[in-house]
């Protein structure tokens, strides 16, 4: 499987494929940008370029994804080949010092059968401040035959002499079309649910393919009664609904149903194309709700929920800062709403 099995990407692509054809591929490189748009995905196909025993094409570098090489790096099995990932299962999964002596013990040897010894650390961010000293010992005097592949969406959380040994590739979600497209080819979906599903996952295709419909559109009918006008008419029947949503929803979830909500407030508000709103079936009454409103209420709402986000970590009773926000969404657009 070659690069063209990585949907969007393209300066990245052309970026490596440029340092493969000119033999220019630097020590260590940071794929960074959302999770679920194909970072990793591009760090294995990399690894495959350069290992791969289909001889590739030196003006369009690739794998051909079927070789015993490019089998063995995909099962992360390869001799020349070692990926790195924090514990997953844990609460707070991080990158040990242990973890940073096993790169060095793999990378100090030359590569077997590949022609550099590689390795990708993903969710790089989540390296302890010990281990984060490790690798950059490393990093600065890298063997010779040594590729790092480091892998982030929260770039800024890596020390920054990490980051300035690398070569930053930035990665962006695809486009809705892209999305779209590979949502109705791989999960052979409906254009409606593709549209919806590619629009709650921001366009991050990984986000999506894996993402339980089902589950989203039960969700979303809840938030939707949650945000009725009718709920948010009166007092009481606002309390109900934050109860119920507070004790069925994950709080994570519940904050981007509002995060959504408010987006599409927002951007009818400003007059965007209503192929930009989630809530297409609901814009009349969406519209109704901010015509007349001021945009320093809405963005107060945006500050309002920003605090929300900042609940769990303050030990806050979830139920009751729901409560306020949607009381505060009821003040802000109830009385413009029918
Ligand atoms: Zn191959």
């Amino acid at each position: 499987m070659p690069f063209t099995d990585i949907i969007g990407q393209e300066e990245p692509k052309r970026q490596i494929r440029t340092a493969l054809a000119h033999e220019t591929i630097g020590h260590a490189y940071l794929f960074w940008g959302d999770d679920g748009i194909g970072k990793r995905l591009t760090a294995m196909r990399f690894a495959q370029a350069l290992s791969c025993d289909a001889v590739p094409s030196s003006a369009q570098p690739d794998s051909c994804g079927d070789c015993r090489a490019c089998e063995l790096i995909a099962s992360a099995a390869h001799p020349d080949f070692l990926i790195i990932e924090p514990e997953r299962e844990k609460a707070h999964p991080q990158i040990k010092i242990d973890q940073v002596r096993e790169i060095e013990r793999h990378m100090i040897y030359r590569p077997l059968l590949s022609m550099r010894k590689i390795c990708v650390i993903d969710d790089v961010d989540r390296l302890t401040v010990s281990a984060a000293n490790a690798l950059l010992k490393t990093l600065e005097d890298p063997p010779e035959h040594s590729l790092f592949i480091l892998v982030t969406s929260q770039p800024y959380r890596l020390p920054a002499t990490v980051r300035s040994r690398c070569l930053a590739l930035r990665f962006s979600p695809t486009t809705s079309a892209q999305c779209e497209g590979l949502l109705a080819l791989r999960r052979a979906m409906p254009p409606e649910d593709a549209r919806f599903l590619s629009q709650v996952c921001g366009n991050r295709i990984g986000v999506a393919l894996e993402m339980d419909l089902t589950r989203l559109r039960h969700q979303h009918d809840q938030f939707l009664q949650c945000c009725q006008s009718d709920t948010l008419a009166h007092p009481t029947a606002i309390l109900q609904r934050a109860e119920a949503v507070s004790k069925t929803q994950p709080f994570p979830d519940v904050l981007d149903w509002l995060a959504h909500g408010l987006r599409d407030l927002l951007l009818i508000r400003l007059g965007a194309s209503p192929t930009l709103i989630l809530h297409q079936a609901h814009h009349a009454l969406l519209q109704q709700c901010v015509q007349d409103s001021d945009l320093a209420d809405l963005f107060s709402l945006l500050e309002s929920l920003h605090t929300l986000e900042q609940a769990p970590h303050r030990n806050l009773n979830l139920q009751l800062c729901l409560e306020n926000f949607l009381f505060h969404v009821h003040r802000t657009i109830h009385r413009h709403a029918a």
